[in-house]
Protein backbone atom coordinates (compact mmCIF):
# COMPACT_ATOMS: atom_id res chain seq x y z
CA UNK A 1 0.00 0.00 0.00
CA UNK A 2 2.80 2.79 1.05
CA UNK A 3 4.31 2.05 -2.48
CA UNK A 4 0.73 2.54 -4.00
CA UNK A 5 0.10 5.57 -2.43
CA UNK A 6 3.95 6.81 -3.67
CA UNK A 7 3.55 5.53 -6.93
CA UNK A 8 0.11 7.61 -6.50
CA UNK A 9 1.75 10.76 -5.51
CA UNK A 10 4.41 10.92 -8.17
CA UNK A 11 1.59 9.97 -11.33
CA UNK A 12 -1.63 11.42 -10.30
CA UNK A 13 -2.72 15.03 -9.95
CA UNK A 14 -3.48 15.88 -6.62
CA UNK A 15 -6.59 17.03 -6.43
CA UNK A 16 -8.05 14.40 -4.11
CA UNK A 17 -7.25 14.19 -0.26
CA UNK A 18 -7.54 10.22 -0.03
CA UNK A 19 -7.76 7.58 2.59
CA UNK A 20 -5.32 5.73 2.85
CA UNK A 21 -6.76 1.79 1.79
CA UNK A 22 -6.47 0.39 -0.96
CA UNK A 23 -9.51 -2.00 -2.04
CA UNK A 24 -9.32 -4.53 -4.92
CA UNK A 25 -12.69 -6.40 -4.45
CA UNK A 26 -16.34 -6.15 -3.30
CA UNK A 27 -19.40 -7.95 -3.37
CA UNK A 28 -22.45 -6.93 -2.07
CA UNK A 29 -22.67 -4.68 0.09
CA UNK A 30 -18.83 -5.51 1.29
CA UNK A 31 -15.32 -4.28 0.04
CA UNK A 32 -12.21 -6.15 0.69
CA UNK A 33 -8.65 -4.30 1.15
CA UNK A 34 -5.41 -5.27 0.11
CA UNK A 35 -4.39 -7.08 3.26
CA UNK A 36 -7.42 -9.40 2.92
CA UNK A 37 -9.69 -7.05 5.57
CA UNK A 38 -13.44 -6.86 4.80
CA UNK A 39 -15.21 -3.43 5.25
CA UNK A 40 -19.43 -2.46 5.31
CA UNK A 41 -19.66 0.00 2.48
CA UNK A 42 -21.87 2.47 3.91
CA UNK A 43 -21.00 5.29 1.56
CA UNK A 44 -21.77 2.97 -1.49
CA UNK A 45 -18.87 4.94 -3.65
CA UNK A 46 -20.89 8.15 -2.74
CA UNK A 47 -24.14 6.61 -3.51
CA UNK A 48 -23.17 5.00 -6.45
CA UNK A 49 -23.33 1.47 -6.00
CA UNK A 50 -26.74 1.32 -5.23
CA UNK A 51 -27.56 -2.64 -5.52
CA UNK A 52 -24.16 -3.97 -4.66
CA UNK A 53 -20.73 -4.54 -5.41
CA UNK A 54 -20.30 -6.83 -8.49
CA UNK A 55 -23.92 -7.50 -8.59
CA UNK A 56 -24.07 -10.78 -10.92
CA UNK A 57 -27.12 -9.37 -13.05
CA UNK A 58 -25.28 -6.09 -13.93
CA UNK A 59 -21.77 -8.06 -14.19
CA UNK A 60 -23.79 -10.40 -16.82
CA UNK A 61 -25.49 -7.87 -19.17
CA UNK A 62 -21.69 -5.91 -19.57
CA UNK A 63 -20.43 -9.17 -20.10
CA UNK A 64 -23.05 -9.68 -22.97
CA UNK A 65 -22.75 -6.34 -24.05
CA UNK A 66 -18.93 -6.21 -23.98
CA UNK A 67 -18.85 -9.22 -26.00
CA UNK A 68 -21.52 -8.32 -28.42
CA UNK A 69 -21.11 -4.37 -29.26
CA UNK A 70 -19.01 -1.43 -27.45
CA UNK A 71 -19.24 1.51 -29.20
CA UNK A 72 -20.61 3.22 -32.62
CA UNK A 73 -21.39 6.80 -31.56
CA UNK A 74 -24.07 8.37 -32.04
CA UNK A 75 -24.46 8.61 -35.59
CA UNK A 76 -26.33 5.52 -35.58
CA UNK A 77 -28.83 3.44 -33.47
CA UNK A 78 -28.58 1.13 -30.69
CA UNK A 79 -31.60 -1.01 -28.63
CA UNK A 80 -29.62 -0.90 -25.03
CA UNK A 81 -29.97 3.06 -25.38
CA UNK A 82 -33.51 3.74 -26.44
CA UNK A 83 -34.53 0.37 -23.92
CA UNK A 84 -33.11 2.54 -21.33
CA UNK A 85 -35.11 5.83 -22.15
CA UNK A 86 -38.43 3.89 -22.21
CA UNK A 87 -37.53 2.75 -19.07
CA UNK A 88 -36.61 6.52 -17.54
CA UNK A 89 -39.64 7.42 -19.62
CA UNK A 90 -41.92 4.45 -17.85
CA UNK A 91 -40.29 5.04 -14.18
CA UNK A 92 -39.96 9.44 -13.92
CA UNK A 93 -42.83 10.24 -16.11
CA UNK A 94 -40.90 12.34 -17.99
CA UNK A 95 -41.17 11.40 -21.98
CA UNK A 96 -37.67 12.62 -23.46
CA UNK A 97 -33.66 11.88 -22.19
CA UNK A 98 -30.30 13.41 -23.40
CA UNK A 99 -27.73 10.49 -22.29
CA UNK A 100 -24.87 12.15 -20.56
CA UNK A 101 -21.63 10.35 -18.96
CA UNK A 102 -21.69 11.56 -15.60
CA UNK A 103 -24.08 14.38 -13.28
CA UNK A 104 -21.73 17.26 -14.18
CA UNK A 105 -22.35 16.33 -17.42
CA UNK A 106 -26.16 15.66 -17.80
CA UNK A 107 -26.68 19.00 -15.58
CA UNK A 108 -24.84 20.36 -18.06
CA UNK A 109 -27.21 19.43 -20.62
CA UNK A 110 -30.22 20.19 -18.24
CA UNK A 111 -28.93 23.57 -17.78
CA UNK A 112 -28.26 24.25 -22.16
CA UNK A 113 -31.86 22.90 -22.44
CA UNK A 114 -33.34 25.40 -20.41
CA UNK A 115 -31.13 27.91 -21.99
CA UNK A 116 -32.39 26.45 -25.63
CA UNK A 117 -36.42 26.67 -23.98
CA UNK A 118 -35.60 30.43 -22.73
CA UNK A 119 -34.84 32.35 -25.93
CA UNK A 120 -37.66 30.14 -27.48
CA UNK A 121 -39.87 30.93 -24.67
CA UNK A 122 -38.96 34.57 -23.77
CA UNK A 123 -36.12 35.58 -26.13
CA UNK A 124 -32.69 36.11 -26.19
CA UNK A 125 -32.62 37.74 -22.92
CA UNK A 126 -34.24 34.47 -21.10
CA UNK A 127 -31.18 32.12 -20.15
CA UNK A 128 -30.84 32.60 -16.16
CA UNK A 129 -30.56 29.89 -13.97
CA UNK A 130 -31.41 30.01 -9.91
CA UNK A 131 -30.04 27.68 -7.92
CA UNK A 132 -29.60 27.39 -4.04
CA UNK A 133 -27.00 28.49 -1.53
CA UNK A 134 -25.37 24.85 -0.31
CA UNK A 135 -26.36 23.15 -3.47
CA UNK A 136 -24.08 20.98 -5.66
CA UNK A 137 -24.64 20.15 -8.76
CA UNK A 138 -20.64 19.36 -10.16
CA UNK A 139 -17.49 20.61 -11.57
CA UNK A 140 -17.54 21.97 -14.82
CA UNK A 141 -17.62 25.64 -15.17
CA UNK A 142 -20.95 25.63 -15.65
CA UNK A 143 -22.29 23.43 -12.82
CA UNK A 144 -20.07 24.97 -10.93
CA UNK A 145 -21.55 28.11 -11.27
CA UNK A 146 -24.90 26.72 -10.54
CA UNK A 147 -23.42 25.23 -7.04
CA UNK A 148 -23.45 27.54 -4.23
CA UNK A 149 -20.67 26.97 -2.71
CA UNK A 150 -18.16 29.68 -3.04
CA UNK A 151 -15.12 27.69 -1.79
CA UNK A 152 -15.47 25.72 -4.45
CA UNK A 153 -15.66 28.30 -7.25
CA UNK A 154 -13.28 30.76 -6.39
CA UNK A 155 -10.49 30.04 -7.37
CA UNK A 156 -11.89 29.13 -10.82
CA UNK A 157 -12.64 32.80 -12.07
CA UNK A 158 -14.43 33.88 -14.70
CA UNK A 159 -17.31 31.52 -14.53
CA UNK A 160 -19.87 31.77 -16.62
CA UNK A 161 -23.07 34.36 -16.63
CA UNK A 162 -26.24 33.47 -15.77
CA UNK A 163 -26.17 32.10 -12.52
CA UNK A 164 -27.01 33.39 -9.59
CA UNK A 165 -27.75 31.55 -5.79
CA UNK A 166 -30.45 32.23 -2.75
CA UNK A 167 -30.64 30.80 0.12
CA UNK A 168 -32.61 27.22 0.17
CA UNK A 169 -35.91 27.73 2.35
CA UNK A 170 -36.14 31.09 1.68
CA UNK A 171 -39.56 31.32 -0.34
CA UNK A 172 -39.06 35.50 -0.88
CA UNK A 173 -35.78 35.29 -1.72
CA UNK A 174 -36.50 33.06 -4.31
CA UNK A 175 -39.54 35.19 -5.80
CA UNK A 176 -37.22 37.96 -5.70
CA UNK A 177 -34.71 35.91 -7.79
CA UNK A 178 -37.04 34.76 -10.00
CA UNK A 179 -37.42 37.38 -13.41
CA UNK A 180 -37.91 38.19 -16.80
CA UNK A 181 -34.63 36.96 -17.45
CA UNK A 182 -34.55 33.62 -15.50
CA UNK A 183 -35.25 30.52 -17.53
CA UNK A 184 -34.95 27.72 -14.50
CA UNK A 185 -34.80 27.07 -10.92
CA UNK A 186 -32.56 24.31 -10.37
CA UNK A 187 -32.19 22.45 -6.90
CA UNK A 188 -32.07 19.22 -5.06
CA UNK A 189 -34.49 17.94 -3.12
CA UNK A 190 -31.92 16.40 -0.28
CA UNK A 191 -28.77 18.85 -0.82
CA UNK A 192 -26.18 15.76 -0.19
CA UNK A 193 -22.84 17.50 -0.72
CA UNK A 194 -24.23 20.06 1.40
CA UNK A 195 -24.83 18.24 4.36
CA UNK A 196 -27.43 15.65 3.30
CA UNK A 197 -30.35 18.54 4.25
CA UNK A 198 -33.65 17.55 3.11
CA UNK A 199 -35.73 20.70 1.63
CA UNK A 200 -39.17 21.28 3.17
CA UNK A 201 -41.71 19.85 1.28
CA UNK A 202 -44.00 23.19 1.51
CA UNK A 203 -41.43 24.90 0.04
CA UNK A 204 -40.44 23.24 -2.39
CA UNK A 205 -44.01 22.89 -3.68
CA UNK A 206 -44.37 26.80 -3.36
CA UNK A 207 -41.28 26.72 -5.99
CA UNK A 208 -43.09 24.86 -7.88
CA UNK A 209 -46.16 27.10 -7.73
CA UNK A 210 -44.07 29.96 -8.00
CA UNK A 211 -42.32 28.43 -11.71
CA UNK A 212 -45.64 27.67 -12.88
CA UNK A 213 -46.95 31.05 -12.23
CA UNK A 214 -43.85 33.08 -14.15
CA UNK A 215 -43.35 30.51 -16.42
CA UNK A 216 -39.70 29.09 -15.73
CA UNK A 217 -39.10 25.83 -15.62
CA UNK A 218 -38.08 23.59 -12.70
CA UNK A 219 -35.16 21.62 -12.74
CA UNK A 220 -34.29 18.94 -10.09
CA UNK A 221 -30.99 17.29 -9.89
CA UNK A 222 -31.39 13.97 -8.79
CA UNK A 223 -27.95 13.20 -9.52
CA UNK A 224 -27.66 11.46 -5.84
CA UNK A 225 -31.38 11.22 -5.03
CA UNK A 226 -32.60 9.52 -7.59
CA UNK A 227 -32.66 5.76 -8.74
CA UNK A 228 -34.23 4.81 -5.33
CA UNK A 229 -31.91 6.28 -2.83
CA UNK A 230 -34.37 8.52 -1.23
CA UNK A 231 -36.92 5.50 -0.96
CA UNK A 232 -39.26 6.35 -4.68
CA UNK A 233 -37.59 5.92 -8.17
CA UNK A 234 -37.07 9.69 -8.29
CA UNK A 235 -37.25 12.03 -5.28
CA UNK A 236 -39.78 14.22 -6.34
CA UNK A 237 -42.28 11.09 -7.00
CA UNK A 238 -42.77 11.62 -2.86
CA UNK A 239 -43.29 15.24 -2.33
CA UNK A 240 -46.24 15.73 -4.75
CA UNK A 241 -44.39 17.74 -7.06
CA UNK A 242 -42.77 16.80 -10.89
CA UNK A 243 -40.26 18.67 -12.52
CA UNK A 244 -39.51 19.70 -16.00
CA UNK A 245 -36.54 18.36 -16.09
CA UNK A 246 -34.31 16.35 -14.36
CA UNK A 247 -31.08 14.39 -13.76
CA UNK A 248 -29.65 11.04 -12.66
CA UNK A 249 -26.46 9.61 -12.77
CA UNK A 250 -24.37 7.89 -9.73
CA UNK A 251 -26.44 4.89 -9.09
CA UNK A 252 -27.89 4.34 -12.78
CA UNK A 253 -25.52 1.74 -14.03
CA UNK A 254 -24.54 0.45 -10.42
CA UNK A 255 -20.91 2.49 -10.73
CA UNK A 256 -20.31 2.58 -14.47
CA UNK A 257 -20.06 6.34 -16.04
CA UNK A 258 -23.42 7.67 -17.06
CA UNK A 259 -25.73 10.46 -16.51
CA UNK A 260 -28.84 11.38 -18.05
CA UNK A 261 -31.31 14.82 -18.15
CA UNK A 262 -34.79 13.58 -18.83
CA UNK A 263 -37.38 16.02 -19.84
CA UNK A 264 -41.24 16.62 -20.14
CA UNK A 265 -42.07 16.62 -23.71
CA UNK A 266 -42.51 20.41 -24.91
CA UNK A 267 -39.57 21.26 -23.12
CA UNK A 268 -37.73 18.65 -24.84
CA UNK A 269 -38.76 19.81 -28.08
CA UNK A 270 -36.73 23.17 -27.51
CA UNK A 271 -33.36 21.01 -28.09
CA UNK A 272 -33.07 20.77 -31.96
CA UNK A 273 -30.49 18.00 -34.35
CA UNK A 274 -26.85 19.44 -33.67
CA UNK A 275 -27.94 21.45 -29.72
CA UNK A 276 -26.27 18.80 -27.91
CA UNK A 277 -23.80 16.05 -28.25
CA UNK A 278 -21.40 14.03 -26.30
CA UNK A 279 -19.03 10.90 -27.78
CA UNK A 280 -19.75 7.90 -25.66
CA UNK A 281 -23.40 9.05 -23.58
CA UNK A 282 -26.16 6.12 -24.27
CA UNK A 283 -23.38 3.90 -25.19
CA UNK A 284 -24.58 0.14 -24.97
CA UNK A 285 -22.26 -1.19 -22.66
CA UNK A 286 -23.61 1.61 -19.61
CA UNK A 287 -26.95 1.25 -21.07
CA UNK A 288 -26.90 -2.58 -21.28
CA UNK A 289 -25.76 -1.92 -16.72
CA UNK A 290 -28.26 1.07 -16.85
CA UNK A 291 -31.35 -1.36 -17.68
CA UNK A 292 -30.03 -4.31 -15.91
CA UNK A 293 -30.13 -2.55 -13.03
CA UNK A 294 -33.88 -1.04 -13.27
CA UNK A 295 -34.49 -4.89 -14.00
CA UNK A 296 -32.55 -6.20 -10.96
CA UNK A 297 -34.72 -3.07 -9.03
CA UNK A 298 -37.99 -4.24 -9.90
CA UNK A 299 -37.46 -7.59 -9.82
CA UNK A 300 -35.84 -7.87 -6.08
CA UNK A 301 -38.36 -5.17 -4.69
CA UNK A 302 -35.31 -2.72 -3.57
CA UNK A 303 -38.06 0.12 -2.77
CA UNK A 304 -39.17 -2.22 -0.56
CA UNK A 305 -35.75 -2.41 1.44
CA UNK A 306 -34.77 0.97 1.17
CA UNK A 307 -37.99 1.56 3.54
CA UNK A 308 -37.28 -1.10 6.34
CA UNK A 309 -33.42 -0.17 6.37
CA UNK A 310 -34.23 3.01 6.57
CA UNK A 311 -36.42 2.79 9.43
CA UNK A 312 -33.67 0.32 11.13
CA UNK A 313 -31.07 2.86 10.73
CA UNK A 314 -32.54 6.41 11.96
CA UNK A 315 -34.26 4.20 14.96
CA UNK A 316 -30.54 2.56 15.58
CA UNK A 317 -28.29 5.89 15.09
CA UNK A 318 -30.76 8.12 17.09
CA UNK A 319 -30.68 5.43 20.37
CA UNK A 320 -26.59 6.12 19.87
CA UNK A 321 -24.84 8.37 22.69
CA UNK A 322 -23.08 11.25 20.92
CA UNK A 323 -25.68 11.16 18.30
CA UNK A 324 -28.12 14.25 18.62
CA UNK A 325 -30.18 13.40 15.40
CA UNK A 326 -30.95 11.88 11.81
CA UNK A 327 -31.56 13.83 8.55
CA UNK A 328 -32.32 12.86 5.44
CA UNK A 329 -34.77 10.98 2.99
CA UNK A 330 -34.71 7.12 2.65
CA UNK A 331 -31.35 5.81 2.49
CA UNK A 332 -29.33 8.62 2.18
CA UNK A 333 -28.73 9.62 6.05
CA UNK A 334 -26.75 11.95 8.49
CA UNK A 335 -26.38 11.33 11.96
CA UNK A 336 -25.63 14.90 13.46
CA UNK A 337 -23.34 14.38 16.27
CA UNK A 338 -23.16 16.31 19.34
CA UNK A 339 -20.06 18.23 18.36
CA UNK A 340 -17.98 18.66 15.66
CA UNK A 341 -16.09 15.38 14.80
CA UNK A 342 -17.00 13.61 12.03
CA UNK A 343 -14.13 13.23 10.71
CA UNK A 344 -12.56 11.60 13.58
CA UNK A 345 -15.45 9.62 13.97
CA UNK A 346 -15.50 8.77 10.55
CA UNK A 347 -11.91 7.83 10.77
CA UNK A 348 -12.78 5.54 13.54
CA UNK A 349 -15.30 3.77 11.78
CA UNK A 350 -12.81 3.15 8.85
CA UNK A 351 -10.66 1.69 11.67
CA UNK A 352 -13.95 -0.64 12.65
CA UNK A 353 -14.74 -1.85 8.88
CA UNK A 354 -17.37 0.68 8.11
CA UNK A 355 -17.31 3.38 5.66
CA UNK A 356 -18.97 6.34 5.85
CA UNK A 357 -18.20 9.79 5.65
CA UNK A 358 -17.97 13.56 7.50
CA UNK A 359 -20.47 15.27 4.64
CA UNK A 360 -20.68 18.23 7.50
CA UNK A 361 -17.98 19.09 10.26
CA UNK A 362 -20.61 17.39 12.62
CA UNK A 363 -22.57 15.09 10.35
CA UNK A 364 -21.38 11.69 9.04
CA UNK A 365 -23.10 10.11 5.58
CA UNK A 366 -24.67 7.13 5.73
CA UNK A 367 -25.39 5.61 1.74
CA UNK A 368 -25.43 2.04 1.99
CA UNK A 369 -26.31 -0.42 -0.65
CA UNK A 370 -30.35 -0.10 -1.19
CA UNK A 371 -29.97 -3.99 -0.97
CA UNK A 372 -28.24 -4.50 2.32
CA UNK A 373 -29.46 -6.99 4.74
CA UNK A 374 -31.05 -6.39 8.63
CA UNK A 375 -27.75 -8.26 9.96
CA UNK A 376 -25.68 -5.92 7.92
CA UNK A 377 -27.49 -2.90 9.11
CA UNK A 378 -26.82 -4.44 12.91
CA UNK A 379 -23.50 -4.69 11.94
CA UNK A 380 -22.75 -1.00 11.01
CA UNK A 381 -24.72 -0.14 13.80
CA UNK A 382 -22.58 -1.96 16.14
CA UNK A 383 -19.12 -0.87 14.28
CA UNK A 384 -20.58 3.31 14.63
CA UNK A 385 -21.27 2.70 18.08
CA UNK A 386 -18.00 1.56 19.11
CA UNK A 387 -16.53 4.26 16.89
CA UNK A 388 -18.74 6.91 18.66
CA UNK A 389 -17.10 5.39 21.73
CA UNK A 390 -13.63 5.62 21.56
N1 LIG B 1 -25.29 16.77 -8.68
C1 LIG B 1 -25.33 16.24 -7.44
C2 LIG B 1 -26.56 16.43 -6.61
C3 LIG B 1 -24.25 15.52 -6.93
O1 LIG B 1 -24.31 15.00 -5.69
C4 LIG B 1 -23.11 15.35 -7.74
C5 LIG B 1 -21.93 14.62 -7.24
O2 LIG B 1 -21.77 14.40 -6.07
C6 LIG B 1 -23.11 15.92 -9.03
C7 LIG B 1 -24.21 16.61 -9.46
C8 LIG B 1 -21.91 15.77 -9.92
O3 LIG B 1 -21.84 14.47 -10.39
P1 LIG B 1 -20.49 13.91 -11.04
O4 LIG B 1 -19.47 13.88 -9.96
O5 LIG B 1 -20.87 12.55 -11.55
O6 LIG B 1 -20.13 14.85 -12.15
Amino acid sequence: MSSLIERESRSVMQTYGRTPVEFVSGEGSWLMDDSGRAYLDCLTGLAVVSIGHANPAVAAAVDRQMRTLVHVSNLYFTEPMVTLAENLRRLSGLERTFFANCGATANEAAIKLARRWGQNARGDQCYEIVSLADSFHGRTLATLAATGQPGKQARFAPLPLGFRQVAAGDLDAMMQAVGPSTAAVMLETTQGEGGVIPLDVDYLRKVRALCDERDVLLIIDDVQAGMGRTGSWFSWQQLGIEPDIATVAKALANGLPIGAAMAREDVAGAFQRGDHATTFGGGPVVCAAANAVIGFMESADVLGNVSERRDQIVAGLQALGGVRSVRGRGLLLAAVLDSDRAAEIAGRALEKGLLVNAVRPDAVRFAPPLTISESEVEGALERFAEALGG
